[in-house]
């Protein structure tokens, strides 16, 4: 009776890690400001409650407020 050994070419190759090149960019805060020559506009609205300086999250139908849970649907 042979032992069962692991195999290494038996694991699964990861195809998603076969994909170089296309590195995702990573969001932080560069990504809520655009430059447009020497203005300075902010790419996603801010909390009406909260004020400047409080982002609201991007969501497909809606913008939300991470700090105060404020929601506001977008407008078709
Ligand atoms: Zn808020």
């Amino acid at each position: 009776m042979a032992p069962k050994k692991p195999d290494p070419a038996a694991k699964p190759t990861d195809a998603k890690k076969a994909e170089k090149g296309k590195k995702k960019a990573e969001k932080g805060a560069k990504d809520m400001y655009k430059v447009e020559g020497a203005k300075v506009t902010r790419a996603r609205p801010t909390c009406e409650r909260c004020g400047t300086g409080y982002f609201m999250a991007d969501h497909h139908d809606r913008y939300t407020c991470g700090h105060c849970g404020f929601t506001r649907y977008k407008q078709k």
